[in-house]
């Protein structure tokens, strides 16, 4: 029995209100798989498409005032949560698990001379012409930016996430045996302004957030559930070859070879090297949802800890 953040894809979610019910029927299965277990198991989800969606809707709005984008992220949590939690909780009943769920709307702390807040990278809401982005930078200030081809799109930075606001409570909450859904979308960012909490329109990347999360909470595990069963090197090429375990000196080492893509696998295993580098003993898998129990019992996923479990090193 172990104390497990888990941090679900995009894939665990689906993309419309519909789909997204019945994604997150499927996704209940096995996470209460890993609680029946024993596991203590706090949960974190990604919300691209879901933050998409709202700061659409309100861009594209009539007569309704502008919505920032942490309200968006606020939003978002709202809206994943309640899904997940009726979702697991139902789960839990079929299951006789006598627990209950709470979805705690996170804030994240970043640092306001974040690098990151000088080149903002992470394109957000809808696609302009090159006029309509000329006229938001100048009369919004934003910076927009030509993402793949299809047009402008503003560009939002992505800060390093320092602190989660409300650990206390999701500890208490943890220790008291309920199940607790945490940072969302990798929380809302924000910026300490004397004892004041400010949003600020920022994207924190939520395998970040959520290793952020599990070190605050001292867990052993960090589970990245996304759409592969296993980290690869040379992915997607003709001599790919899937991992079934990593040192964090051979992480950083693929990671300089620019094995893992920016954006998807590069954070996950940035987060992993974080972990392990984090306290002796702390291990991440990285794995898909339905691996999740095999991947926690040694038989599938990526596992990447501080020492290889057979290097050289520790057999002498
Ligand atoms: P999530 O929503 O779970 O964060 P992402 O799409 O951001 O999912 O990241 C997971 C994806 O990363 C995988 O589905 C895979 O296509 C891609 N990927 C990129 N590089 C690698 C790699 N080296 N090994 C495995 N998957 C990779
Ligand atoms: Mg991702």
């Amino acid at each position: 029995m172990a104390r497990i953040v888990v941090a679900l894809g995009g894939n665990a979610l689906g993309k419309t209100p519909v789909e997204q019910r019945r994604a997150v029927n499927h996704t209940a299965g096995p996470i209460v798989d890993l609680i029946e277990e024993g596991h203590e198991i706090i949960l974190s989800h990604g919300n691209g498409t879901q933050v998409g969606m709202i700061n659409l809707a309100f861009e594209d709005a009539v007569n309704i005032p502008e919505m920032p984008f942490p309200e968006c992220g606020a939003m978002s949590q709202g809206y994943i949560g309640y899904h997940l939690q009726n979702a697991i909780k139902k789960e839990l009943t079929l299951r006789g698990i006598d627990k209950s769920i709470a979805t705690i709307i996170t804030q994240v702390v970043v640092e306001e001379n974040d690098p990151a807040f000088r080149n903002p990278t992470k394109p957000v809401g809808r696609f302009y012409t090159r006029e309509e982005a000329k006229k938001l930078h100048q009369e919004k200030g934003y910076i927009m930016v030509e993402d793949s081809g299809r047009g402008y799109r503003r560009a939002v930075p992505s800060p390093e996430p320092v602190d989660i606001v409300e650990k206390d409570i999701i500890k208490t909450l943890v220790e008291n045996s309920y199940l607790v859904i945490a940072c969302g979308g990798g929380g809302i960012p924000v910026v300490r302004e004397g004892v004041a909490l400010k949003g600020v329109p920022a994207v924190i990347d939520k395998d970040l957030a959520s290793e952020k999360l599990a070190e605050l909470l001292d867990a052993e595990f960090l589970v990245i559930l996304t759409a592969v069963e296993k980290v690869a090197i040379n992915f997607g090429k003709e001599n790919e070859k899937w991992l079934d375990e990593m040192d964090i000196v051979t992480t950083q080492k693929y990671i300089s070879e620019g094995h893992f893509a920016p954006g998807s696998m590069l954070p996950k295993v940035k987060a992993a090297v974080k972990f392990a580098s984090s306290k002796p003993g702390r291990k991440t898998l990285i794995t898909s949802l339905e691996k999740a129990r095999e991947g926690l019992a040694g038989r599938t996923g990526t596992l990447i800890t501080f020492e290889h479990k057979l290097s050289p090193i520790m057999a002498k």
